[in-house]
């Protein structure tokens, strides 16, 4: 997620740039991330008390990251029991850099388009707000299936308001646009 006034200026920039017909949206990214080919993510939720998730709030994260799985992206997600062996890891924050984000997702690469780790961190407030109303909730599993989408190697956003990884979305799930992005950023670099 970004600052709003940085989200404004993206979105205005990439709507000018792109139709609306657009199958994806690779081109209006700031860089196409990608894991080695044929990767099986492990991930892993913090659940210690002190950064960490209860265990419905952990079910939750599984769910939503699994939204791109059902939406045909062929990548196998596995649950890690440790940090250290993780691809990605959840991991929940008591303060974020950008205050209008509800999340980050960070990386560590090998060269420059490689992903060899991923790290999200959610707001500390999310998670609890998650379970007291449909609507929270609803907003808790957009936020994770959106940075998911980054952590899949979506490095920006997309300039389609319908679209999961919009910068501002509220969707629950991946557009076929955001699935047929993530199949071409994988197609072109392997
Ligand atoms: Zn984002």
């Amino acid at each position: 997620m970004r600052y709003l006034i940085d989200g404004v200026k993206e979105h205005i920039e990439c709507v000018s740039k792109f139709d609306l017909d657009m199958v994806e949206y690779g081109p209006a990214l700031t860089r196409r991330l990608r894991w080695p080919k044929g990767c099986q993510l492990k991930v892993f939720v913090e659940q210690s008390k002190e950064k960490g998730f209860d265990n419905e709030t952990t079910k939750l994260i599984f769910d939503s990251c699994k939204t791109w799985i059902d939406g045909e992206v062929p990548i196998v997600i596995e649950q890690s029991y440790s940090d250290a062996d993780a691809d990605v890891t959840f991991v929940k924050t008591p303060v974020l850099g950008n205050p209008s984000a509800g999340a980050v997702t960070q990386f560590i690469l090998q060269g420059e388009e490689v992903i060899s780790k991923a790290v999200i961190s959610i707001l500390a407030v999310m998670p609890e707000s998650s379970i007291k109303s449909s609507f929270a909730q609803d907003k808790f599993r957009s936020l994770v299936a959106h940075e998911f989408g980054h952590a899949l190697g979506i490095d920006g956003h997309s300039p389609f308001g319908k679209d999961l990884m919009y910068w501002k979305s509220n969707q629950l799930k991946p557009s076929k646009r955001d699935i047929q992005t993530v199949m071409a950023i994988w197609s072109t670099a392997c």
